[in-house]
């Protein structure tokens, strides 16, 4: 295995699963629920979980004939920058894990590609990248404050949802703006 990064065969990793008491016989089941920090650069450019944020993780270990099937839910908190108005966004994500990790040796194994299925190493399963997955996909590229965001106003920049109904801005031709200039400092 010379691609690992240490990292991820950690055991001590919050996201590094122990199956060791699982039992390798198919049908075998494990439940396993825990709160974990979240890892750096959880998301998009414009939203993400922020780094060290409570996940919480409610998951399945199943024995399979191939190796073990981890499905279930991964939840935490996300925030971010609306695209248009550029206000801040926070808001909760959940998103649906469904894994096969292949033991080592199994025909899967010796059959797939690791980008395919992922694999056990020795008891270990390293679940970030099918989080980082399930979460760069569960996330909008163009986050909105809301579905109608008007954005800012283009004249000022202030979002227009700050600013009272009907809010704009004198059009002066420039030949009248010189004028108004000349009667204000009169007044
Ligand atoms: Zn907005
Ligand atoms: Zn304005």
């Amino acid at each position: 295995m010379p691609h690992q990064t240490p990292a991820h065969r950690d055991p001590r990793s919050p996201l590094v699963l122990d199956t060791r008491d699982l039992p390798r016989r198919p049908g075998a089941l494990r439940v396993v629920e825990r709160s974990v920090p979240a890892p750096a650069d959880l998301g998009l450019e414009l939203i993400g979980v922020p780094l060290g944020a409570e996940l919480d993780l409610r998951l399945r270990l199943e024995s399979v004939s191939e190796g073990v099937l981890v499905s279930g839910t991964i939840s935490g908190p996300v925030s971010g920058e609306c695209g248009r108005c550029l206000r801040p966004i926070s808001d909760t994500l959940e998103v649906t894990i469904q894994e096969l990790y292949a033991y080592q040796h199994s025909t899967t194994d010796e059959t797939t590609d690791e980008d395919e299925v992922g694999r056990l190493r020795g008891d270990l399963i390293d679940l970030e990248p099918a989080l980082r997955d399930a979460v760069v996909l569960a996330l909008p590229t163009n986050p909105l404050c809301r579905e109608d965001c008007p954005g800012l106003c283009p004249e000022c920049g202030v979002p227009l949802d700050e600013l009272p109904e009907g809010h704009a801005h004198q059009q002066l031709d420039p030949r009248w703006a010189a004028l108004s200039q000349m009667k204000n400092s009169e007044e």
